[in-house]
C-alpha cells in the first residue's frame, strides 16, 4: 500500500531528538528558541513564536485581540474545522464564504460579507497556495472607516485583523517572497501530515504594523501560552529566580525541546530537499493530469504566487459526489492512499447544527465533490508516482467507463 504522508523520519532525526533528550532540557528551551529565530530568518520577519499546534497559536491571536460574542471572523467555507472552531472557542461568529475554482477564497464575497462587527479575516492557502493576501489587507484596510472597536488592541489597529491560516503553505511564496510578511499575522502548523513537522506543533510569524511593538507581543504570546505566568521554565531555572506572578489566567501550548528537535531538522533541508522533492512529484503529477480532459489539475503557482506543494488537489471534471467516492474506493483496491481535502464546514454535523447550509456555498460543494487529493512526500519515489497515476486513471475508467 502507498501511504498518503508518512512523516519523513532518517537517522538525523533521531540523532536531534535524541541529543535533546541527553541534554536533560525536554521542554521549551534553547531548541525551541534556535528554531524560532530560523524560523524568522527564513520568513523575513522579526518575531516568529512557536506553539504546540496551529489551532492553540492561532486561538491566542483570536483572544489577543479580544474577539469575542457579538463578533464575526470571516473564513472560507472550504478548510480544515480548526479554522473555525477557534472562532466558536471564543464566542464569536464564523461568517463563511464561498471559494474560487483554486479553492481560495472568493474576493467578491469577501468584500460582502465585512459588516462593522468583522474583527478578523482568516484567508486561508488550501494545498499550499497563497490565498490573494493584499486584497485581503486592502479590504481590511478600507473596512476601518465603519469598524466597531470592542477592546482596546482592536482600537489600536482600528481595521479588522488579518490572520493567515497558513497552515498548509510554509515556504510557499508571493511576489517572490515567503510567507511570513504580507499578512499582520501568519500561522503556521507543523502537524505530522504537513510539510514541514514537529509532530505536533506551531508558529506565528508577527508583522503587526506601528504602533504595535512585534518583539513586545512575542513577549506577550509567550506569556499567554504559559498560563500567564511572567517567567518560564528556563528563566526560572537560573540561579535565585524562582519567584514569579501569573498576571492573567492564560492557556498552555508551548512547544517543547524534543519538538523543535525535529524542527530544527527539517527546517535546514526545507528548502534544499524538501521543497524541490515535492515540487517535482506535483509536476510529475501535473504532466500526467492537466491536458487530460477528465480532470482538472490543481494551480502549483501562476504568475503571482508559488505554492508549497503540500497536496496534489485533483478533481475528476465530471464526477458526481457519489462518483467520486466511487473512484477513491478503486484506488484504494489498487494499493494507493488518497484523501479528501476537505469536507467543507457547512457538511459537518457542528456546523449544520449552527445553522450553516452547503447549498449557500455551491462552489465549494462542487469543487470538493470531485475532489482526489494524490499522496506527496518526501520519500515517494517516481515509481510509486507512476503507479498512484495509473491506479487513478484506471479507476476513473471503471467507475466513469471514459
Ligand atoms: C492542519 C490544519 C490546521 C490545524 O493545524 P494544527 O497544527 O493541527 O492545529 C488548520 N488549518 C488547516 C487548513 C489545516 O489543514
Amino acid at each position: 500500500m502507498i501511504p498518503f504522508s508518512p512523516p519523513r523520519i532518517d537517522e538525523r532525526t533521531i540523532a536531534e531528538v535524541t541529543a535533546a533528550l541527553r541534554s536533560g532540557w525536554i521542554t521549551t528551551g534553547p531548541r525551541t528558541k534556535e528554531f524560532e529565530r530560523r524560523l524568522a530568518d527564513y520568513c523575513g520577519v522579526p518575531n516568529v513564536i512557536a506553539l504546540n499546534s496551529w489551532t492553540n497559536a492561532c486561538e491566542l491571536v483570536l483572544r489577543w485581540f479580544g474577539i469575542g460574542p457579538g463578533d464575526e471572523v470571516i473564513v472560507p467555507a472550504y478548510t480544515y474545522c480548526a479554522t473555525a472552531n477557534i472562532i466558536v472557542h471564543c464566542g464569536a461568529t464564523p461568517v463563511m464564504v464561498d471559494v474560487l475554482d483554486d479553492f481560495t477564497i472568493d474576493p467578491a464575497l469577501l468584500a460582502k460579507a465585512i459588516t462593522p462587527r468583522t474583527k478578523c479575516i482568516m484567508p486561508v492557502d488550501i494545498g499550499g497556495l497563497p490565498a490573494d493576501m493584499s486584497m485581503c489587507m486592502r479590504l481590511a484596510k478600507e473596512a476601518s472607516g465603519r469598524f466597531e472597536a470592542r477592546s482596546p488592541m482592536q482600537g489600536k489597529l482600528g481595521r479588522p485583523l488579518v490572520l493567515s491560516d497558513a497552515a498548509h503553505s510554509f515556504g510557499a511564496s508571493i511576489g517572490g517572497k515567503k510567507l511570513g510578511t504580507q499578512a499582520d499575522i501568519t500561522g503556521f502548523s507543523f502537524h505530522a501530515v504537513k510539510n514541514l513537522t514537529t509532530a505536533e506543533g506551531g508558529a506565528l510569524a508577527l508583522n503587526m504594523p506601528s504602533p504595535f511593538d512585534n518583539a513586545a507581543l512575542y513577549k506577550h504570546f509567550n506569556t499567554m501560552s504559559l498560563h500567564g505566568q511572567n517567567k518560564d521554565a528556563l528563566a526560572k531555572s537560573q540561579a535565585g529566580a524562582w519567584r514569579y506572578d501569573v498576571e492573567f489566567a492564560g492557556w498552555k501550548c508551548n512547544m517543547t525541546d524534543l519538538h523543535a528537535a525535529i524542527g530544527l531538522v527539517e527546517l535546514e533541508r526545507y528548502d534544499a530537499e524538501t521543497m524541490p522533492r515535492r515540487k517535482a512529484i506535483c509536476d510529475r503529477y501535473h504532466a500526467a493530469f492537466a491536458n487530460d480532459a477528465r480532470f482538472i489539475a490543481p494551480v502549483l503557482r501562476d504568475s503571482s504566487r508559488e505554492g508549497s506543494y503540500h497536496l496534489y488537489m485533483l478533481r475528476v471534471a465530471i464526477a458526481t459526489e457519489a462518483q467520486r467516492d466511487a473512484i477513491i474506493t478503486a484506488i484504494t483496491t489498487r494499493e494507493v492512499s488518497v484523501n479528501v481535502h476537505f469536507i467543507p464546514m457547512p457538511m459537518l454535523t457542528v456546523y449544520k447544527n449552527m445553522g450553516y447550509r452547503i447549498e449557500d456555498y455551491p462552489n465549494a460543494y462542487k469543487q470538493y465533490s470531485r475532489e482526489i487529493s494524490l499522496p506527496v512526500y518526501y520519500d515517494l519515489t517516481d515509481a510509486q508516482v507512476d503507479t498512484v497515476i495509473t491506479a487513478v486513471k484506471d479507476s476513473v475508467l471503471e467507475v466513469m467507463g471514459v
